[in-house]
């Protein structure tokens, strides 16, 4: 059965000689593995749309083990040289994230939606950090993770601005109050009332707005860590990629 679906490459591995296994995630089918078969070859028909972090639109062979490319046409290459070293990595990471955290065949055209646009705006933050960690929160909450910042996640009941800041579970997916801590003080972290305000603005705010903004790299430290807890929490296992953006 062939079928027609834009996609974007979010990993591909080399197989035999010229061959690739691309991981596409399509806005129609979610996320496929699909073989493109010589796409190695300097005269490959295919060109460069199997290249990462390419949209284009796909005509697929569903096969009985792996799906087939059979032909591409591309809508846009985003980061097609490697000039640009350390959006280009945001902008793996935000592929990984999204390969990390979704099952085969199961469509999300809001997160589709999401992928495009951030690959989008990454090209012209100056903050390219604060914009991967509002992707980061916003498929955190389209995939239904999104922590409760106003009820306490362990007794429901309203938490209360406090001066100090709060408590946030990661496990238990949001802040909890006083009187829980106090009655169990486990798994839990100390976030800043900066942090539930940050993240708070990042979910009702769109990232193409979030993109004209900056936040100076002292502050970002707190989010940064929790938002890959939360996420690697998630994920069951550690992003690969975060090792290297940890030094930039
Ligand atoms: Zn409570």
């Amino acid at each position: 059965m062939l079928y027609r679906t834009e996609g974007i490459v979010i990993k591909n591995i080399e197989y035999g000689e010229a061959d690739k296994i691309a991981t596409i995630y399509t806005k129609d089918y979610g996320k496929v593995q699909a073989m493109a078969k010589g796409v190695r070859k300097t005269k490959s028909r295919f060109g460069s749309s199997l290249e990462i972090l390419t949209d284009a639109i796909f005509l697929l062979y569903q096969g009985r083990n792996i799906d087939t490319v059979s032909q591409t046409e591309i809508v846009e290459s985003f980061f097609p040289t490697s000039k640009e070293v350390i959006k280009f990595a945001f902008a793996t990471h935000c592929a990984e994230i999204v390969n990390k955290l979704t099952e085969e065949r199961e469509a999300n055209i809001t997160l589709f939606n999401l992928l495009k646009i951030v690959l989008h705006y990454l090209r012209e933050t100056k903050d390219p950090k604060l914009l991967t960690l509002s992707f980061q929160w916003k498929v955190i909450s389209i995939l239904g993770y999104k922590p409760s910042f106003d009820l306490c996640c362990r007794c429901n009941k309203g938490v209360e601005d406090q001066k100090i800041g709060g408590y946030f579970s990661i496990k238990d997916g949001g802040i909890i109050c006083q009187n829980c801590v106090s009655k169990d003080n486990r798994d839990y972290r100390q976030i800043s009332n900066y942090f539930i305000r940050l993240v708070k603005k990042i979910l009702i705010t769109p990232l193409a707005t979030i993109s004209k903004h900056t936040i100076p790299q002292g502050r970002v430290e707190e989010l940064e860590e929790i938002t890959e807890l939360y996420l690697a929490y998630h994920a069951e296992k550690g992003f690969k990629t975060n090792d290297f953006l940890k030094y930039l």
